[in-house]
């Protein structure tokens, strides 16, 4: 077996580089041909000497995720489905816009935290991916849109990790992608345009400050404990005030002021005008510890195993309106490329479910949505 090159972060491949009797600054001309230039083939590298070239094909590769589908939206987005072996796909989705293009990239086959309304959790959980899996998502899509949008210049200029998977449950394979994503000598990209979507995996968002702060969105969906631990099961292990907490903490290190909220719109579940109201209250004890946030809601993309239906847009509005009215800067998601089924949630794969997942989210659903529906409390949510 030899390395796949797109496993390495400069520092990895800097070793690697080493460990072949190489000179360390070899390691910055071959992550710069690989990444800047979109090179596999060792003979193309042209300013590596040719002893380094032969020591290269004997001992490593550069390979891209063998392609099972790719799909345009008539909006422009494009959603590819890549195979990562066993039966196993993840999705990958470009979403162009006017002043940027933004990539969602998967961390998982599947998702273990299993959320209510959310289809890559309903399908359960594969596997972790690996660096080169999670990093050749980005190199291939860069360097494809490069061609096929002939433009020599860089297209993606944000990352999302909002695909498939919960990234924080993958963070030692999620840590080296990311710092190729920032490298200069690399993808460039600032701390500011890579986002690390969480479920609200506390200890590791705490080792995310500290090992390479990224702009941080947080996936909230409820104001009170008894809604979230249903809709988010996560949220036993790490409830509201705990994640809030984290979420403060994050701030001294983030490259942004302010953390975001993500709010899947579920009617009647938590679209309420209570359930505004609470979150208002909510968010403003933590903003007396220094939270600093904006939200995104997000109108629920359905799929038909949910039972779960999208918010009407004047609920939608509504809600909104309240959140601003107290002062928090909040925006609604436009919905990009439902086309294509490459929508927040949409994305499903294909993952042969190897945990109790699918189990226990057909548990969940025993939780009727009526009950779901019920209001919330006055108080701060506590069941
Ligand atoms: N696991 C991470 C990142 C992937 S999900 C997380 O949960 O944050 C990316 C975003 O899509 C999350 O905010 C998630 O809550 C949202 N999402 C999931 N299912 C959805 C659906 N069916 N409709 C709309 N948004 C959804
Ligand atoms: Fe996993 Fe995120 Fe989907 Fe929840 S919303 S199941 S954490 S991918």
């Amino acid at each position: 077996m030899t390395a796949n090159l797109l496993d390495f972060d400069l520092e990895g491949l800097a070793v690697f580089c080493e460990g072949l009797g190489e000179k360390r600054f070899r390691a910055t001309q071959l992550f710069r041909w690989v990444h800047q230039r979109g090179m596999s083939q060792f003979d193309d590298m042209s300013d590596l000497a040719k002893s380094l070239r032969e020591k290269l094909k004997v001992h490593a590769h550069v390979a891209a995720l063998p392609i099972l589908s790719q799909q345009i939206s008539k909006d422009g987005t494009i959603k590819w489905l890549f195979d990562v072996g066993s039966g196993d796909a993840v999705e990958t989705v470009f979403i162009p816009e006017d002043d940027r293009g933004t990539l969602c990239v998967s961390s998982q086959a599947g998702c273990a935290v299993g959320c209510r309304f959310c289809s890559t959790g309903h399908q359960g959980f594969s596997r972790n991916l690996n660096t080169a899996e999670i990093l050749a998502q980005l190199w291939f899509a860069e360097h494809f849109l490069r061609k096929h949008l002939n433009q020599s210049e860089r297209v993606i200029s944000n990352v999302v990790m909002m695909g498939m998977g919960e990234p924080l449950q993958n963070y030692s394979a999620l840590i080296p992608a990311l710092k190729a994503m920032l490298d200069d000598h690399g993808y460039g990209l600032s701390r500011r345009r890579v986002t690390v979507s969480t479920s609200g995996v506390v200890p590791m968002m705490t080792r995310l400050s500290q090992d390479c702060p990224v702009a941080l969105a947080v996936s909230l969906h409820a104001p009170n404990d008894a809604l979230r631990d249903n809709l988010v099961p996560l949220n036993r292990k790490y409830p509201l005030d705990e994640l809030l907490a984290e979420c403060t903490h994050y701030l001294a290190k983030a490259p942004r002021d302010f953390i975001t909220f993500e709010y899947c719109m579920l009617q009647g579940v938590n679209d309420q005008i209570e359930h505004a109201q609470q979150l208002v209250q909510l968010i403003k004890r933590h903003a007396a510890q220094g939270l600093r946030c904006k939200f995104n809601l997000i109108p629920f993309n359905p799929f038909k195993e949910s039972g779960l239906l999208r918010s009407a847009d004047a609920t939608v509005a509504k809600f909104a309106a309240i959140l601003i009215e107290a002062g928090f800067v909040t925006t609604i998601r436009k919905t990009r490329g439902d086309d294509i089924d490459a929508a927040c949630g949409q994305l499903a794969g294909d993952v042969k479910d190897r945990t109790d997942v699918a189990h226990r989210i057909a548990q969940q659903r025993a939780v009727p949505v009526q009950w779901l529906q019920q209001r919330p409390q006055p108080s701060d949510g506590k069941p």
